[in-house]
């Protein structure tokens, strides 16, 4: 018996999403790279399970203290002055749109939590989850020290105060309220060296109660996903590892030079052990079987003097905040008058825009569950390693708490699902982390256009091999180091389309149009062309499920240099009409297959092949049909005809910039 392989299994519905860009900003590449990724994958299962299916969702995340801050600081610098902070996001939010779709994200909603339709639906889950959140007992007050600045009288949200991350060994430089711009969460008492942005002086610490969402009580649950996903090849093992690292019980590290002051206090602490006692040690480690316990611990260890810092584990997700320019939250358990905090919401801000989208095309209310709410549906949401911990446990644990009291890990129909997390490692700039607020400044989204098409941006970004390493983006037009002649990084894999396919596609149709009167003729294709055609399908098929893209691009490059090695290698013996018309069928067939495949990557030049070899798109990129013979994807309408090209035509265009680089302006 031959041995077929099992090929995976795809949802009947899906939403592709990701991690949100700020409203208080314009895009930088790194930005537009993820969404790159995305819009790959979303384009990609449109081919695949039907574009009805697939919603693909994202939007600007308007609220929250940055944009206030941002905002701050512009109008004190002179500029919007009549504008209010809701017309400086809806700005940035109408450049962001534009730049995605400059970029060929085919977004079928980009929303603003803050703005439009999408922001009153986000009113209104909001509403509806925080009160779903609370009817599982699943919400908690809990009083948090707050900063509070004496010289403005006001209490400073989270970007108004920065200081030193207290997590154990970390790198971040700057260490806001109560998160490091790495992702870090603690707690604000534990922040090292706190400084107020307003007054440049040490603020004060005060008591204010905000709603949390118990997080800490979700361990099991958390476990029983993280075993149900590890061994998937579609998962990123880097992101099991992170996720694993909050697993351990509360723990506080203690340098050796406050041992002698440790051993007077040690009798006041609450229950814990030490598992290592050892003098000559540079540090100790205090385990407590309970959070509470380690935040007394923290108290003692403050009032005496005795530095320490924690490590990561299971703590209360904050839900709620005192910024104005915020979602309001309804009253739960006295606490009222107040708004959300900007993660939270940020995370169940893709239902809103789900919502938001099926609405306007007409749908029922409740559709929305079709996409989320069920186990024949699949949530995609494509992030940065930095935002792991919000969608990994904190989002995942909120979902399924929706349930109400007695929720567990396998969520019923009907009920919010667990999501499919595809995490990337960093695009490094220049061989640097980049980042806005850091000293390596990225260039701005918009500034690739000058130099590059979409299409060799986005080729490049998918054959990144993000799904483990930190990968390097070094643009020749951007490298002060670069010599003339020296490759660019950038075009690499355009190179493929812009020279190989091109190439293979020109030769074709100058065929048809010297020998078949530009019609293409009826000849039997080989089943070793169909066997080779469907092997490469099927590989492609695999990494697109896994999330591989690096290794799609490997397959489709072997594939397009192949058509042209075969069409060299057969010509010689194609010496009559009859053997060129069987060669020109077998070689269409490469070249349509070619098409579908860089359809989810190239999506513009693959449509522009397809009306010039007359294929009716809606059958082409339709993978149902997948495996047949390309003469069933031609439209009937056309009988065969081609639209004919000029001389050096090219299907897939290089930028003006290279060509310039490459002929001078004689060119232009
Ligand atoms: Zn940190």
């Amino acid at each position: 018996m031959e041995f077929v392989r099992p090929r995976p299994n795809f949802p009947k519905k899906a939403v592709v999403t990701g991690g949100m860009p700020y409203g208080n900003k314009l895009l930088h590449f790194g930005h537009v790279g993820m969404a790159v990724r995305a819009d790959i994958f979303a384009r990609f299962l449109r081919d695949r399970i039907g574009k009805e299916n697939v919603v693909f969702v994202s939007g600007t995340d308007c609220y929250g203290s940055p944009a206030v801050e941002a905002f701050r600081k512009l109008q004190q610098a002179g500029q919007y002055k009549d504008k209010t902070i809701r017309d400086f996001i809806q700005i940035n939010h109408d450049k962001q749109y534009e730049t995605f779709k400059n970029f060929e994200v085919s977004f079928n909603l980009y929303g603003a939590s803050a703005l439009g339709r999408s922001g009153e639906i986000h009113n209104e889950v909001s509403d509806w989850f925080v009160k779903a959140l609370d009817n599982a007992n699943m919400v908690s007050k809990h009083g948090s020290l707050q900063f509070f600045d004496k010289k403005n009288n006001c209490l400073l949200n989270g970007r108004q105060v920065v200081g030193k991350c207290p997590i154990q060994g970390c790198q971040s430089e700057k260490g806001y309220a109560d998160e490091c711009d790495l992702g870090h969460q603690y707690l604000p008492q534990d922040l090292i060296d706190p400084v107020s942005t307003l007054s440049g002086e040490t603020p004060e610490l005060v008591k204010v109660e905000n709603l949390y969402f118990n997080l800490e009580n979700c361990l099991p649950e958390l476990k029983e996903w993280i075993a149900s996903i590890e061994r998937n090849p579609d998962t990123a093992p880097f992101m099991v590892k992170e996720i694993k690292e909050f697993f351990k019980d509360p723990e506080i590290y203690i340098k050796r030079e406050y041992f002698e002051k440790l051993k007077e206090i040690k009798a006041q602490l609450p229950p814990h052990t030490e598992p290592e006692i050892n003098e000559k040690a540079p540090s100790t480690t205090l385990i407590f079987a309970h959070l509470s316990d380690r935040e007394k611990a923290c108290e003692i260890l403050a009032k005496n003097d005795i530095h320490y810092r924690t490590g990561k584990c299971m703590t209360p997700f904050r839900l709620t905040g005192d910024i104005a320019w915020g979602v309001p939250c309804p009253e739960i358990q006295g606490i009222k008058g107040q708004t959300f905090y900007v993660w939270p919401e940020s995370l169940w801000a893709p239902i809103s825009f789900t919502k938001t989208y099926l609405e306007s095309i007409g749908k029922d209310k409740d559709e929305w569950k079709k996409y989320w709410c069920s186990k024949d549906a699949q949530v995609y949401q494509f992030l940065g390693e930095d935002n792991i911990y919000f969608y990994g446990p904190a989002q995942q644990m909120m979902f399924l708490s929706t349930q109400g009291k007695d929720w567990k890990f396998d969520a019923p129909e009907g009920s919010l699902q667990i999501t499919k997390i595809c995490p990337i490692k960093s695009i490094l700039y220049m061989n640097q982390k980049a980042s806005s607020s850091g000293a390596v400044k990225p260039p701005m989204a918009d500034e690739f256009l000058k130099y590059y098409t979409a299409e060799q941006f986005r080729l490049h970004l998918m054959a990144m091999n993000l799904t483990n390493n930190n990968v390097g983006l070094s643009p020749k037009a951007f490298n002060p180091d670069a010599k003339a002649e020296d490759a660019d990084p950038m075009v690499t894999e355009g190179n493929l389309l812009t020279n190989v396919y091109n190439r293979v596609l020109r030769t074709m149709f100058y065929t048809l149009q010297n020998n078949f009167d530009a019609i293409i003729p009826t000849a039997e294709i080989d089943e070793s062309t169909m066997e080779i055609c469907r092997k490469a399908i099927l590989d492609v098929e695999t990494f697109m499920y896994n999330k591989k893209f690096n290794q799609v691009f490997n397959i489709i490059d072997v594939f397009i240099r192949n058509i042209n090695k075969y069409w060299v290698k057969e010509f010689n013996s194609a010496d009559t009409k009859e053997k060129l018309a069987h060669l020109v069928a077998n070689t269409m067939q490469f070249i349509a297959v070619a098409d579908v495949l860089i359809h989810p990557v190239a999506p513009s030049g693959a449509e522009r092949v397809a009306d010039m070899i007359g294929l009716d798109k809606d059958k082409a990129f339709n993978w149902n049909n997948i495996f047949d013979k390309f003469y069933t994807w031609l439209d009937s309408s056309k009988q065969g005809k081609i639209v004919p090209i000029k001389e050096k035509e090219d299907f897939f265009k290089r930028h003006a910039w290279q060509l310039e680089q490459m002929y001078g302006n004689a060119n232009k």
